[in-house]
């Protein structure tokens, strides 16, 4: 069993997926271009936004829209405990100082309260500026962003959408990678929206911003490309993998979402007996939300039911995995960070207790009900 099978999907896209690949090569165009360009525009009218601009992966997109803003020393970054690195890095990559922030125990996203507390914390202390909160769309689940948003507007600081996992998501009908004044996300194969490699991009309604996005990945390049203007990156989108984001999104738009959504509806009834004995906690969807179900994450009772029930499933060949293992203010890289244990008892709970099952839209009933069994056999 795949714990997401991006050959299954290969198999099913193939026709238009070679042609794809097979154009690009041909055309001797492998640096931007039209694809490059279409992807931007089909891009941005999924999501509902003015303006994409495509970059080299999901990192640099995050610190891409930092840079944009002219984020660095003296600022304060707030971002969730729980989440991947880069949510994080980027803070410290431009000069800023991450503060980290616990999260709610029933979405996995940024709690609004502790946000709030944890600012409060930075403005007595005086010494930095808090300036973004970056709230992470986790497993797919576009963070509470009405709760975020008037945290920010009350402390004027900016949100930035992660929204690396969150592609496809929606609150109230509106597209994730929509909700933050600058929204990113990753085409990483694994993520809900992969490429065949690494690739990522960025969302805005501000031309300004836009403008400073197109410049500061193309090495800060001014009017003319050999006029540097500011320091940037390189961090383009390759044309090859544009050309299979393309037929990618399609079938996203198509069918994917849709389909895993149901993947997810068959691991609830089939999961549905073990949280109702109060074996598991199941993923909880709040009203009016729609996840892109970058993972099906599920809570055990504690770390030795979950890391004895993971080698179990280990040993019948279904892959798990645990995300995320670490509070991100444990991190060695963050070794300069004083926050301590007692701010993120949610986070700390949710590294012990989480697993993370096989999910993607080509799962079988067959296969939910193998993985079903094999837990309700080991817990
Ligand atoms: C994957 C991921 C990223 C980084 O994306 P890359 O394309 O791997 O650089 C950032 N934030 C979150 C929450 C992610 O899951």
């Amino acid at each position: 069993m795949q714990f997401r099978d991006l050959k299954k999907q290969y198999q099913v896209l193939k026709e238009d997926m070679d042609k794809a690949m097979i154009d690009v090569a041909a055309s001797s165009q492998y640096i931007g271009g039209p694809w490059v360009k279409e992807l931007e525009q089909q891009l941005a009218d999924y999501v509902g936004v003015k303006y994409c601009v495509s970059c080299a992966n999901g990192t640099d997109a995050l610190q891409l829209a930092l840079m944009a803003w002219g984020i660095g020393e003296g600022d304060a970054v707030f971002v969730p405990d729980f989440t991947f690195f880069s949510s994080g890095e980027i803070a410290s990559s431009v000069g800023a100082t991450p503060v980290f922030v616990d999260v709610s125990e029933k979405t996995y996203n940024v709690c609004a309260k502790s946000l709030e507390k944890e600012i409060e914390k930075v403005l007595a202390e005086g010494k930095l500026t808090p300036k973004v909160v970056v709230a992470v769309d986790l497993f797919g689940l576009p963070a509470n962003f009405e709760k975020v948003k008037a945290v920010a507007e009350k402390y004027n600081m900016l949100v930035l959408e992660d929204g690396a996992q969150g592609f496809g998501g929606r609150i109230n009908g509106k597209v994730a990678c929509s909700f933050g004044d600058i929204a990113t996300t990753s085409f990483f194969p694994a993520k809900p929206l992969g490429c065949y490699g690494d690739g990522g991009a960025i969302f805005t309604d501000c031309e300004e911003v836009k403008n400073l996005l197109e410049s500061y990945k193309v090495h800060g390049k001014g009017a003319m490309k050999y006029d540097n203007v500011r320091i940037g990156m390189n961090s383009r989108l390759d044309t090859i993998q544009a050309a299979i984001l393309q037929v990618k999104l399609k079938a996203f738009a198509d069918y994917e979402l849709d389909d895993v959504n149901k993947s997810a509806a068959m691991y609830d009834k089939a999961l549905a007996p073990l949280a109702e004995a109060g074996k598991l906690v199941l993923p909880h969807i709040p009203e009016g939300f729609v996840s892109s179900w970058a993972q099906y994450t599920i809570q055990l009772a504690d770390r030795a039911t979950r890391d004895g029930l993971q080698s179990e499933l280990k040993d019948k060949g279904i892959p798990s995995m645990v995300y995320y293992p670490k509070p991100m203010h444990r991190q060695e890289a963050f070794a300069d960070c004083k926050q301590t244990d007692e701010d993120f008892p949610t986070t700390i709970k949710l590294c012990d207790t989480v697993l993370s099952l096989p999910m993607h839209p080509y799962l079988t009933q067959e296969e939910v009900d193998e993985v079903v069994r094999a837990i309700a056999e080991n817990i």
